[in-house]
């Protein structure tokens, strides 16, 4: 499976990095977003060039969180898959809960009627609830929900689903893409006792938001955990070499990884 990102920026960035979202390209030629921010009409147009409407080739979309820069496309791609006859619904892969918050918090006011009709989330897409830390499959690759911090309030915090993802057989290691998250060494040294490569939210800015997990930060993970790293969701022009730090590298936007193996 070939894992594409179609931005590497953050919420504010520039479309010469655009959002951090991701194309997954299975054997078949299936693609799976993983997020679908408000750049994604841009992006995606750049990722599949060949196509002048490439909504029609998404089969599935996995949402992490509820942020806008990754469910701001969402009323697009529901709408103009939707007025579609040729196209089926996309699967919606996503954490139960946070499934229900999209619904019924974000996406409700602009999908909830259209003319003559009530409408629902289902009937624009093909829903797949998962549990937080439950696993689904898409192209004999299996996407176990890892539940990450992203926004504490004390009170009702905010989560981001990561995704490990693996081939279904076990038989290749597996590879950690950690959506938007604050920084969690604990967390991430237990996961890099199994996964070869993290993808990891890397904020570059002067001041810490603290709702990522910051540069500072990240360098003071073990060297060995470093080594499996990729950074993304920068800010524009980072003035930092990470491999200086013993990182992989700042990911490019367009930049191409597959699982059981890497490419650039
Ligand atoms: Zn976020």
């Amino acid at each position: 499976m070939k894992i594409t990102f179609i931005g590497v920026g953050s919420a504010f960035t520039t479309p010469d990095y655009y959002q951090s979202n991701l194309l997954l390209t299975a054997p078949s030629g299936r693609k799976m977003l993983v997020d679908c921010g408000t750049d994604i009409r841009f992006s995606l147009r750049e990722a599949i060039p060949e196509s002048a409407m490439p909504y029609e080739m998404i089969d599935a979309v996995y949402i992490s969180h509820l942020h806008s820069d990754h469910i701001g496309g969402m009323e697009w791609v529901a709408f103009q898959t939707y007025f579609n006859p040729e196209q089926p619904r996309p699967r919606l892969y996503m954490e139960e809960v946070t499934m229900r918050e999209m619904w019924h918090t974000s996406l409700k006011g602009g999908l909830g009627s259209i003319e003559g009709k009530r409408m629902h989330l289902t009937d624009y897409f093909d829903c797949r609830p998962a549990a937080s830390g439950g696993s689904f499959i898409w192209e004999s690759t299996r996407f176990t929900l890892v539940r990450m911090e992203h926004v504490v309030t004390g009170y009702r915090d905010f989560y981001s689903y990561g995704l490990l993802m693996e081939a279904a057989d076990g038989r290749q290691p597996p590879i950690f893409f950690t959506t938007d998250t604050q920084y969690r060494p604990h967390l991430i040294r237990d996961i890099a006792q199994d996964a070869t490569l993290i993808l990891h939210d890397c904020e570059t800015s002067p001041v810490k938001s603290v709702v990522h997990a910051h540069y500072q930060d990240l360098r003071e993970l073990p060297a060995e955990v470093r080594a499996r790293m990729w950074l993304y969701h920068y800010q524009p022009n980072p003035e930092i070499d990470p491999e200086k730090d013993g990182f992989r590298g700042f990911v490019s936007k367009g930049q191409e990884f597959h699982l059981g193996g890497e490419t650039s």
